[in-house]
Parts: C-alpha cells; sequence; structure tokens
C-alpha cells in the first residue's frame, strides 16, 4: 500500500478515504493528480489485489475505486470479496474498466458495485461520484451507528427495569418478598386453588417478646434477628411454589399452594427447630433463652371459598391463640372453637 495523497492530514471524520485498487501505477498517478487538489479527499494506492480487503480496512476506506482488469484475480471477483467481508460490505465500490460495455457493467453491479466508469475518467465527474457515494456511506454509517446506540440503550434500560422490579418486590432489609408481592400473589394462587380444588395453607409467624429484644439488644440486633428469621423461613418453605415475605414488622408470612393443613404444620415445626437451632441469644424473653416465633396456620379446603382476607384473618387468630397459649408454638385455625 502506499498513501500518495494528503496522508498527514488523514483525519477519518472529515476526510474521505478513497482507496485505489489497481495494478497500473501510471493510473495511480493519473487518480492522485486529479484529487491532489481536493483536502476532503484522501487518496491510498494498493497496487496488489491480495493485499487489497486488508488494506480497505486499514485505511477505513469510505470509497473504492477498483480495477477490473488486474494480473492474479479479477476485479470481479474482488468487488464479491468486498461485499462478502464483514467489515468491507457497505464500503461504496466504483468499478474502473478500461471498457464501456454493458454486459460488464451488468455484471459489476450485480455483484455488488456502486458505481462504473471507464478509465482515465473526467476529473470532475470522478470527483462528483467519490463525494456523492462517500455521503451516503457516510450517512448510512452513522444511522447504523446510532441505532445500534439506541438499541444498547433499549437494552440497558430493559434490563434496569427488570431490576427494578424484582426490588419492588422485596424486602429492603431481609431480602425475602414483600408485602405488596405476597398480596399479589396470594390473589393469583387463591385463583388457582378454587380451579383445582387443591389446598391452600397460610402461616402467620410474629416473633416472641421482640420489644424486649429490641429494647435489650438495640434496633440493629433487632434487625440483625429479623435477618436471621427472614432466612429461615424462606429454607423452611422450600417448594418453589411457596412464597415467604415479610408482612410488616416483625410479622412474617409464607404461602403454601397445594399443601394441607397437616403439611403446613410440618413445615411449621420445621421453621420452629430452625430457628432454635440459630440459637439467638433472648435474656428478654419470658419463655425461653433464645429467640422464638409463634405461629397461625389457616387452610383454604377445596368446599371452602374464602378470599384473601379471610385466609389471613384465620391465621391472625390462630396466631393470638399461639400467643395467649403461651407463645413458641404453632396453632390451627381449624383446631379452635369459635
Ligand atoms: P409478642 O411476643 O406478643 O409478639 O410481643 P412483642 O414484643 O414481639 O410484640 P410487639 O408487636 O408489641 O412488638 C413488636 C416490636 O417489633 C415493636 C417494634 O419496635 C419492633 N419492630 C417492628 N419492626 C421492626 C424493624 O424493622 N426492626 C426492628 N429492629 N424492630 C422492629
Ligand atoms: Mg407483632
Ligand atoms: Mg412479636
Amino acid at each position: 500500500m502506499t498513501e500518495i495523497n494528503k496522508a498527514d492530514l488523514a483525519n477519518t471524520d472529515t476526510i474521505i478515504q478513497v482507496l485505489l485498487v489497481d495494478d497500473q501505477p501510471i493510473i495511480a498517478e493519473g487518480i492522485r493528480r486529479m484529487l491532489e487538489n481536493e483536502k476532503d479527499i484522501a487518496l491510498h494506492y494498493c497496487e496488489e489485489p491480495a493485499k487489497a480487503i486488508d488494506t480497505a480496512i486499514d485505511v477505513n476506506a469510505t470509497v473504492i475505486l477498483q480495477d477490473l482488469i488486474m494480473p492474479d484475480v479479477d476485479g470481479m471477483t474482488l468487488v464479491r470479496f468486498y461485499k462478502a467481508n464483514h467489515s468491507t460490505k457497505d464500503i461504496p465500490v466504483i468499478v474502473l474498466s478500461s471498457k464501456e460495455d454493458p454486459t460488464i457493467k451488468s455484471d459489476a453491479f450485480s455483484y455488488g458495485a456502486s458505481d462504473y466508469l471507464v478509465k482515465l475518467p473526467d476529473q470532475i465527474e470522478l470527483i462528483a461520484r467519490i463525494r456523492a457515494h462517500a455521503k451516503n456511506y457516510i450517512m448510512q454509517t452513522e444511522r447504523d451507528a446510532a441505532f445500534f446506540a439506541l438499541r444498547e440503550m433499549k437494552k440497558q434500560l430493559e434490563m434496569s427495569n427488570r431490576k427494578l422490579q424484582k426490588l419492588s418486590m422485596l424486602d429492603g432489609l431481609t431480602g425475602i418478598a414483600n408485602r405488596r408481592h405476597f398480596d399479589e400473589t396470594i390473589e393469583t394462587e387463591l385463583k388457582k386453588a378454587r380451579q383445582t380444588g387443591a389446598p391452600l395453607s397460610l402461616l402467620l409467624i410474629d416473633i416472641d417478646y421482640f420489644k424486649p429484644y429490641n429494647d435489650t439488644y438495640g434496633h440493629q440486633g433487632g434487625d440483625d434477628c429479623l435477618i436471621q428469621v427472614a432466612k429461615s423461613l424462606a429454607q423452611a418453605c422450600h417448594s418453589p411454589d411457596d412464597l415467604a415475605a415479610r408482612y410488616g414488622g416483625e410479622e412474617f408470612i409464607a404461602l403454601l399452594p397445594d399443601t394441607t393443613e397437616k403439611n403446613a404444620l410440618i413445615i411449621a415445626d420445621r421453621l420452629h427447630q430452625s430457628i432454635a437451632s440459630l440459637n439467638i441469644e433472648h435474656s428478654g424473653s419470658d419463655i425461653a433463652a433464645h429467640v422464638t416465633v409463634s405461629l397461625g396456620i389457616s387452610t383454604m379446603t377445596h368446599d371452602q371459598q374464602l378470599t384473601a382476607e379471610d385466609l389471613i384473618e384465620h391465621a391472625d387468630k390462630a396466631l393470638y391463640h399461639a400467643k395467649e397459649n403461651g407463645r413458641n408454638q404453632s396453632v390451627l385455625y381449624s383446631e379452635l372453637d369459635e
């Protein structure tokens, strides 16, 4: 490759980088003279067809002037190579032919050439054609870049939205689902349960003597305790359809689709054991040396048509009895005498 015109000025933003691929230096000299006074055009010359594609990429060609008859490879084949290469496929190619032949012209266009000139072309015409093709190419490249940037931005936005949506469903302190997510989920699960007749169980969980816990270990200590209890609850409800959520303050709730009262009680026992094994010291508790929880359990069976409020109210009543009965236990709503 020989750079024969305004190489030092080469600023790819504003200068049209013309690559001439021709085996005859005399043609290169003729073209050089035609373009030498054009401040916005830089000419690069490639004598060897084998190096044409690499050179076009290296000089960031805006327009290629391609000779048709070359010693090793015919120019038409090169046109096809430019069009097949990802980096050069959009660069406009002006074919320079020694003949004004409609069939060759037609072939050149069908292989992807943008224009066809007979050598040596008229100077004014050559410059006008180079500028016109360059303008189109630059506009297209800019449009593609803007389109690509827009697509990237859209992707980023969608990702941020998904992240935000996920965050908006989670409790900030414990990282488990928040009440809003629970409220939405219980409605869908109730609908499903009514349709399928499968049982739907609910656990309402309240930490025992949590006010004295805060008083003894401070609010930060209380927060740490909530995080650990939430973790135990999430582990206890491990079926993929189960949903453990922070219901508010030091109350948690768990929705257990397709779960009988008996199985809900097994999960509740698992939670008691798991929290006992955390062995979180609680000197302010009247019933144990460590943190404990009380649970109310309600279940909707196939013969019932309960609302979310009914199911929660039942669990709440059962929880109240668990507290009344001495805490650190689970009570089933179905076993209350009402
Ligand atoms: P009981 O055994 O009857 O449940 O008694 P309790 O002391 O746990 O009951 P109560 O509902 O009176 O106390 C709840 C306490 O939970 C009061 C409040 O300061 C505390 N609390 C609520 N939300 C948070 C929180 O996000 N962080 C901390 N550290 N404490 C909280
Ligand atoms: Mg409470
Ligand atoms: Mg409490």
